[in-house]
C-alpha cells in the first residue's frame, strides 16, 4: 500500500544539484517526485502541507551513526535512532557497526536492513565490520557483506591494524565498496581523554596528540597508494590530516574524508563548560585545526559532514573526564548548528552546506545522492530558518542526551522530513520552547 500524494507547498527550495533556488510546489506521489513547479494547486485525495516560509531541500544523509542495536539498547535502538535522524532532516543513516554483536557476517547485516524497514521510513545502510569481530586481525568476507547490503567496512571506534588494511582494501575493491576507517595510532593515543596541551594538565587528564591522528591518516594514505581501492577518512579533526587529505587527492589517491559538526563548531575549550559531554574521538581540537575543517569543508577537500552521532547513558557519561566514554549526539542538531555557526556567520554558504550533507556525503559512500527531481525517490527536508530555538535534550527523539549544545540558541531548526515519500517527522507546530 503506498502512502497518500503529499503536496508540498509554498518553500523555497534549494536543490544544490539542480541549481535550483527559489519558491516551488513539490507533488509527491507513489514514493516518487511527480512535480516539480512554481505553484501547484491543490487536488481531493492529496495531503496538503504548508512549508510556507521555511526552506525545502533534497533530504540529508548522514553516513556515519551509531544507533547500538542489537546489544546496547540502553544507549539507543535502531528505532529511537532512525527516529532521531528524521527529526534532524535525514532521510537515511549508514549505522556504524561496533554494536554487541559486531556486525560482521551477512546474517548480522540483513538484521539491520530488517529491523530499520520495520522501525520506519528512514533508510538505514549498515557498515560491516572490516575484520571479524573489529579485532584488527582477520579481514572479513566484504563480498559476501557488500553482496548482503554493506555499503562500506570499518573497524569504527578503532582503527584497521596496519597489517590488515591492505588485505581490506583489496577486498573492498573487489567488492565495489570503501573503506571507512577511523584513523588513529593507538600507541599514541593511549588513556588520553582529550587533546594534549594546557587544558588536559590543568584537569588532571591524559592527553591525545593531534599526531594520533594525523600519523594515522599518514600510514593510511601511503597503504592506499600501494594497494588501491578507495579509502574514506572518518571524523577529520586537525590541520595536518587535512594537509595529507590534500595532498593525497592531489596525487590522484582514491580518498573521501568527513567532518563532524562538533569539531566544525567548537575547541577543546569547551571541555572546560560542558565536561564529559565534549569529550570525543577524536577529541576537539584548536582554533587552528577548526578553521583549517571549516576552510577544507568549503573547497571540497573534506567531502561532507557526517555527525558521528554516539549515544550513551547519563550514567556513562557522569563517570567524569577520565572513565566517561568518548561521544555526542548529533542527529537532531547537526543543521541548526552548522547553519548558526557556519553559514549565518558567512563561513559557508547555505548551498554548500546542503550539498555537503546531502549530495556530497551519499557520493563519499557510493549511495544515490539525493535530488528533488522528478521521477527521483522523494527524500526532502525543511528548515524553519528564521525562528530562533533553544536545544533541548530533554526533546531528543534519540535516547541518548549527551550532547555539547544543551541550551545553544539556533536557527535552523528541522521542520519536516520525507523519506521515499512518507512523512517521517513533522515539527512544524512545536511545543512551547
Ligand atoms: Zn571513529
Amino acid at each position: 500500500m503506498s502512502p497518500p500524494a503529499l503536496l508540498l507547498r509554498g518553500a523555497r527550495l534549494l536543490d544544490p544539484t539542480l541549481s535550483h533556488d527559489g519558491r516551488a510546489d513539490v507533488l509527491v506521489r507513489d514514493g516518487r517526485i511527480d512535480r516539480v513547479e512554481g505553484s501547484i494547486e491543490p487536488r481531493a485525495g492529496v495531503h496538503v502541507i504548508d512549508l510556507s516560509g521555511f526552506l525545502l531541500t533534497p533530504g540529508l544523509i548522514d553516513i556515519h551513526v551509531h544507533l547500538r542495536e542489537p546489544g546496547q539498547e540502553a544507549k539507543e535502538t535502531i528505532a529511537t535512532g532512525t527516529r532521531a535522524a528524521a527529526a534532524g532532516g535525514f532521510v537515511a543513516v549508514c549505522a556504524m557497526p561496533n554494536t554487541d554483536p559486531v556486525i560482521d557476517t551477512p546474517e548480522m547485516v540483513r538484521l539491520v536492513i530488517e529491523r530499520a524497514a520495520a522501525a520506519g521510513p528512514v533508510r538505514v545502510h549498515p557498515i560491516a565490520a572490516a575484520t571479524v569481530g573489529s579485532r584488527g586481525e582477520r579481514p572479513t568476507h566484504v563480498d559476501a557483506l557488500a553482496g548482503a547490503g554493506a555499503v562500506a567496512v570499518s573497524d569504527d571506534g578503532r582503527p584497521i591494524s596496519d597489517e590488515a588494511l591492505g588485505p581490506v582494501l583489496e577486498r573492498a575493491r573487489a567488492a565495489g565498496i570503501p573503506v571507512a576507517n577511523h584513523c588513529e595510532a593507538l600507541d599514541l593515543s593511549a588513556g588520553g581523554a582529550i587533546l594534549s596541551g594546557g587544558l588536559a594538565k590543568r584537569l588532571g587528564v591524559s592527553g591525545i596528540p593531534r599526531e594520533a591522528e594525523s600519523d594515522a591518516v599518514a600510514r593510511d594514505l601511503a597503504i592506499l597508494a600501494r594497494t588501491g581501492g578507495r579509502l574514506h577518512v572518518c571524523h577529520v579533526s586537525t590541520a595536518r590530516s587535512v594537509e595529507l587529505i590534500r595532498e593525497g587527492k592531489a596525487a590522484g589517491l582514491a580518498v573521501t574524508a568527513e567532518v563532524a559538526p562538533h569539531h566544525l563548531a567548537l575547541t577543546v575549550d569547551e571541555v572546560e563548560r560542558s565536561g564529559a559531554l565534549a569529550k570525543m574521538n577524536p577529541p576537539l581540537a584548536g582554533s587552528e585545526d577548526r578553521e583549517a575543517l571549516r576552510a577544507a569543508l568549503a573547497d571540497g577537500t573534506l567531502d561532507c559532514v557526517a555527525t558521528d552521532h554516539a549515544p550513551h547513558t547519563e550514567a556513562e557519561k557522569a563517570r567524569g573526564l577520565g572513565q566517561a566514554p568518548f561521544g555526542v549526539v548529533g542527529l537532531e542538531t547537526a543543521f541548526a548548528v552548522l547553519y548558526s555557526t557556519l553559514v549565518e556567520r558567512g563561513v559557508l554558504p547555505l548551498t554548500t552546506l546542503v550539498r555537503r550533507l546531502g549530495a556530497d556525503a551519499a557520493r563519499a559512500l557510493g549511495l544515490e545522492a539525493p535530488v528533488v527531481r522528478v521521477g527521483a525517490r522523494a527524500d526532502l527536508a525543511a528548515f524553519d530558518l528564521e525562528t530562533e530555538w533553544t536545544v533541548d535534550p530533554a526533546r531528543f527523539r534519540s535516547l541518548g542526551r549527551n550532547t555539547p549544545f544543551a541550551g545553544w540558541r539556533l536557527r535552523g531548526r528541522p521542520v519536516m522530513t520525507v523519506a521515499g515519500g512518507t512523512v517521517a517527522y513533522d515539527g512544524r507546530a512545536p511545543e512551547e520552547r
